[in-house]
């Protein structure tokens, strides 16, 4: 199946997938590669495939044929699950997360269950959990809105809360679709910090529209058009291809 690539070079090879919904296919024989510590944004026009492709990947949806590999492991053949326990975060379009709850609460029963070594102390454990939460609110510019409600949290604090609720997670691949939609344009220049900071042990997959986000954060750029790859490589390269301004960056 791999021309020319050895498997374990990538963090992520997806090849030959394909997904039909009563015959009608939203991503079909689509392969592509993703680096450790790299971020790849995935851009297209609506319906071209890019959050079913996600979906793919975390196992919200089973793929009709082809293959996912992540560090070696099959996921069209694990549940989702076990696909997070094997390393890959995704945050969805909307937010989910426990308005009702404050920041500091809503990182800690993020934080994952034993993890520490048996036996140890529950204050060990405790202080364990709580520096790892004040490291991740400091990362997503909540350090000091850590004892308030979440759901007093403005838009763009609620994506950055979601988000770090997968970080403490440490994830090797984490998922965002569209992160910064609604965000204003500080806000939007902050996740891109964010992001650029926490590709140090992890590469980051992200959908999104903003190109001036997008060039800010991209390494290089996937742009699907009916399932299918149109164009990819670096957003130089990208957004000069006729096809791509045809199809997409011409509207
Ligand atoms: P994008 O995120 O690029 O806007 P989507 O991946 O959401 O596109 O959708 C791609 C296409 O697949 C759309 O035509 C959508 O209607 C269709 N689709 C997505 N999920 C399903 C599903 N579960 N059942 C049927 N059709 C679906
Ligand atoms: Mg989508």
């Amino acid at each position: 199946m791999l021309i020319g690539h050895q498997p374990k070079e990538f963090l992520l090879a997806v090849e030959a997938l394909t997904v039909s919904f009563d015959g009608f296919k939203a991503v079909n024989g689509l392969s592509f590669y993703v680096d450790e510590n790299e971020i790849r944004v995935i851009i297209g026009p609506n319906g071209a495939g890019k959050t079913t492709v996600l979906d793919l990947i975390c196992g919200k949806t089973k793929a009709t044929s082809g293959s996912i590999q992540f560090r070696g492991k099959e996921l069209t053949r694990m549940k989702e699950n076990e696909i997070v326990k094997t390393g890959v975060g995704r945050k969805f379009q909307n937010p989910s997360i426990y308005d009702d709850l404050t920041v500091f609460e809503n990182l800690e029963i993020s934080y994952p269950r034993g993890r520490s070594v048996f036996g140890a102390l529950t204050f060990t454990r405790d202080a364990a959990v709580r520096d790892r939460v004040h490291e991740v609110a400091e990362m997503i510019f909540l350090k000091d809105r850590l004892n308030v409600n979440a759901d007093l949290l403005s838009h763009g604090q609620k994506q950055w809360l979601e988000i770090g609720m997968l970080l403490i997670q440490d994830p090797d691949l984490l998922m965002l679709d569209e992160p910064v939609a609604g965000m204003s344009v500080s806000e939007r220049a902050k996740t891109a910090e964010l992001l650029n900071r926490i590709i140090k042990n992890r590469s980051v997959l992200v959908i999104e529209h903003d190109m001036k986000f997008v060039e800010d954060i991209a390494h290089k750029v996937t742009v699907l058009h009916q399932g299918q790859i149109l164009s990819e490589g670096t957003m130089e390269k990208v957004k000069n291809d006729p096809k791509v301004v045809e199809v997409y960056l011409g509207h």
